[in-house]
């Protein structure tokens, strides 16, 4: 038997290319990151964490309002690879981009108000204790992130976890790798002394490694059937865990509504970003008063939305077969077509705006996430009505309601974590509001003072300033104190 002398050389990590959607030329290659590389990443972070946390408030302030003026000198770079990789056209870039420094800036200025040690009432029956409440950092988090808003979504996250003092190690979808390189690298160039925010790079098998890598929390942002295996890989190690998953938003539209400006609004909330928008309406209930006046203004300005000047393309390839059987389907189980139909799907482009009205509420098209520029018009009785359809989903993430008369009761009723009122999607471009989903949409929360209190542990301290007069909780206590804790229950409990 022969024995061989020399160990064989370690295995060149196996690599992946980030292609253009509409031309599939390369991008960009990276390694696809294992699971030695992914831990390896988070000890790392491990130490840099504790050096990020002892700068202070003060000190991250500081780096993440010099990231953002780096990200804003730099942002010719990341319209161009945004339209690359994942070919949107220069308005949904520059608007990505915009609502992006608006989050970092929020985070980086608010952090020390939301999260800083502060006194807290001790209550009667422990007013000998002086309280305090801390939001400390976990330490590491891992940051899974999609493709379809690959800096905005991320930095929703990022910003957030690193404003309340945690080292972060940043997985983007393996379409968009590039992007989250950008984001990474503008950051070194801000904080070179330590890995505070690293990359790695690869597909599920590395989001997966990032789950099981021992991170303190994971952040996740992508569709619902990943989301799921992430709370199970996270499972085993009782990892904390953030969902931001799909959605399926509707737009209600009242009898008393703006007719003119709800149409521009279905439009705009299903269209931007080629429909790949988690809070992208998908569905539209309007009142039978103003029914026809609607389906007829929106018919005339939908055709006249165009792909490759107002959206781009499908960026994953896959979307357009699911795109095209819930159009096939909502047609064959009695919808109508408005605008488009599945002859305007022609890859990588839905070529315009897909409307179509009357569709069954049980279909796959009103069920699932659809993901692309087809916007489904129903007729409701009224606005209340309206509001019942569009919580009858599993899904609850955002929604859009125009109407005059009890607007805010109307907005109160929907089941969701947002809704812009006389709007579309106005709610993520508010970084003091939190930005979150219930049911099928995911739990947790970003952006906001919610947003960073995600990524902090509340810790809690009591000093006793002097004995209690009344000091029950020792061995050392006499006869009458407990009879006496008994009569100063009762009277506090009767109060
Ligand atoms: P996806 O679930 O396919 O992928 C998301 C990320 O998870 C990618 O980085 C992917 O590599 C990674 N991943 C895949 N398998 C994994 C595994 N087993 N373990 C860990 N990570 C794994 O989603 P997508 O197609 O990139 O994004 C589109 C979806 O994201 C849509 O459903 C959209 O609604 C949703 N989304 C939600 C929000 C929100 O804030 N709620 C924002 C943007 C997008």
């Amino acid at each position: 038997m022969s024995i061989p002398h020399t160990e064989p050389a370690p295995a060149e990590p196996a690599r992946f290319t980030s292609r253009d959607p509409v031309t599939a030329e390369p991008v960009a290659t990276f390694p696809a990151d294992d699971e030695t590389a992914v831990r390896r990443k988070v000890a790392r972070a491990r130490e840099a964490a504790r050096w990020w946390d002892a700068l202070g408030h003060d000190g991250r302030r500081a780096r993440l309002l010099t990231w953002k003026r780096v990200m804003t000198r730099r942002r010719g770079e990341i319209i161009t690879l945004l339209r690359r990789e994942n070919g949107k056209v220069r308005a949904d870039a520059v608007i990505e981009l915009s609502a992006t420094l608006a989050l970092v800036d929020w985070a980086a200025r608010n952090a020390h108000r939301v999260l800083r040690r502060r006194a807290v009432p001790s209550g009667p029956l422990m007013f000998n204790q002086a309280s305090t409440l801390e939001y400390k950092p976990y330490g590491v988090i891992g940051v899974i992130g999609p493709w379809n808003y690959p800096v905005f979504t991320p930095v929703g996250s990022l910003a957030y976890a690193l404003a309340a003092g945690n080292a972060v190690v940043f997985k983007p979808s393996e379409f968009t790798p590039a992007c989250g390189k950008w984001l990474t690298d503008t950051f070194t160039e801000v904080v070179p002394e330590h890995p505070v925010l690293q990359l790695t790079t690869g597909a599920g098998p590395t989001g997966a490694a990032l789950c099981a890598s021992g991170v303190d929390k994971i952040a996740f942002t992508g569709s619902r059937a990943t989301g799921t295996r992430v709370l199970e890989a996270c499972a085993p190690s009782v990892t904390p865990v953030l969902l931001e998953l799909g959605g399926k938003d509707a737009l209600v539209v009242a009898e008393d509504a703006d007719v003119e400006a709800a149409v521009e609004a279905a439009l705009w909330g299903g269209c931007s970003n080629a429909g790949q928008s988690c809070t992208g309406i998908e569905r539209v209930y309007v009142a039978d008063a103003v029914y026809e006046r609607f389906e007829a203004r929106l018919t005339e300005r939908a055709a006249r939305i165009r792909a490759r000047e107002d959206f781009g393309p499908i960026t994953m390839p896959g979307q357009l077969d699911i795109i095209r059987r819930h159009v096939e389907d909502a047609l064959a189980c009695g919808g109508r077509a408005l605008v488009g139909g599945p002859e305007s799907i022609e890859p990588p482009y839905v070529l315009g705006p897909i409307v179509l009205a009357d569709v069954p509420e049980d279909s796959a098209a009103l069920r699932e996430e659809t993901f692309g520029p087809v916007l489904i018009v129903n007729r409701v009785r009224d606005a209340q009505e309206g509001v019942r359809r569009a919580n009858d989903s599993p899904y609850g993430l955002g929604a859009a309601i125009f109407a005059r008369r009890g607007v805010t009761d109307l907005a109160r009723a929907v089941r969701s974590g947002m809704v812009s009122i006389d709007d579309v999607m106005a709610f993520p471009g508010v970084p003091s509001l939190p930005f979150g989903g219930v049911g099928a949409s995911g739990f947790g929360r970003i952006h906001g003072a919610d947003g960073l209190r995600e990524f902090t542990v509340p810790h809690a301290v009591t000093r006793r300033r002097f004995k209690a007069p009344l000091a029950v909780s020792t061995y050392a206590r006499g006869p009458k104190d407990i009879p006496r804790l008994e009569r100063v229950a009762r009277f506090l409990g009767s109060r």
